[in-house]
């Protein structure tokens, strides 16, 4: 192994620890965020590490701003913002499949695959994390009623816009950094708003949602007011983590799809 290399490899493992000692990540977080790292930087260089640095700082600083207004957010979400490995792997573990493929097996197609998986969870996290600022309460699309911000499968104007930005960047700066041509950052834009859409769908559709049995709160949560909460909608083993895996992986093999066709 090449001293350039082992360098790398510590740039990532220290990266990983020190956001686990800023707690953006919990140290199970941490490791998978590592490995994440180590598989993207495998597969596309430091190039890739960059495309997924972009995701990872813009998102850990938005889930920071205002974190006074979104305090509440404990009250729906099952997990504080500190991201554990499930939370990791539901973002990046598609990032770090199409990684270990490329490693394997190099071929284009992968790259719209990370591209296309970055974008998405990129343009959901921003959503979440700029939606809930907005001044109006979001409409449930199963629904169509107004619900607390931060309720998953509901959508706002801002949240919208914040989805639409957030494919954005990550389409462009894969562009920039890869030298993709304008129809292929384009494509990468619309999967990764696709992705989103995805992920409210099934995140009104699928996703188990709970409620207080004391306070009658809805919430992700398993436990409120200290007793477990009763389950009232969704499916009991799909939680936000899987809803987030499921719409970033679909949109991607679907992105995989296109490539291969055109
Ligand atoms: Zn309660």
């Amino acid at each position: 192994m090449e001293i350039d290399q082992l360098l790398v490899i510590g740039f990532i493992a220290i990266f990983s620890a020190v956001s686990g000692y800023f707690k953006l990540l919990k140290p199970s977080g941490a490791f998978s965020a590592f490995l994440t790292g180590l598989l993207i930087w495998a597969g596309f260089g430091l190039k890739g590490l960059i495309l997924l640095g972009v995701f990872f700082l813009t998102s850990s600083l938005l889930s920071r701003y205002k974190s006074k207004v979104k305090e509440h957010l404990g009250e729906i979400h099952e997990k504080g913002s500190a991201r554990d490995w499930a939370q990791v792997a539901a973002n990046g573990g598609t990032a770090a499949l199409a990684g270990m493929s490329n490693f394997i097996l190099p071929d284009p197609v992968w790259l719209i695959v990370l591209a296309i998986s970055i974008a998405s969870a990129n343009a959901d996290t921003w959503a979440s994390e700029l939606g809930v600022l907005s001044k109006q309460q979001p409409v449930s699309i199963k629904s169509f009623k107004r619900v607390p911000s931060g309720t998953s499968g509901a959508v706002s104007g801002f949240g919208t816009i914040a989805t639409a930005a957030g494919s954005l960047v990550i389409a462009l700066t894969a562009g920039y950094l890869f030298g993709m041509g304008p129809g292929w950052v384009f494509l990468v834009f619309l999967f990764g708003v696709a992705g989103s859409l995805l992920d409210t769908l099934l995140g009104a559709y699928l996703q188990a949602g709970f409620q207080c049995v004391r306070c009658h709160l809805p919430t992700e949560k398993l436990i409120h007011c200290s007793i477990p909460t009763k389950q009232i909608s969704g499916f009991n083993r799909i939680n936000n983590d899987a809803v987030n895996f499921i719409s970033g992986f679909t949109v991607a093999i679907m992105g995989m799809a296109v490539y291969t066709i055109l």
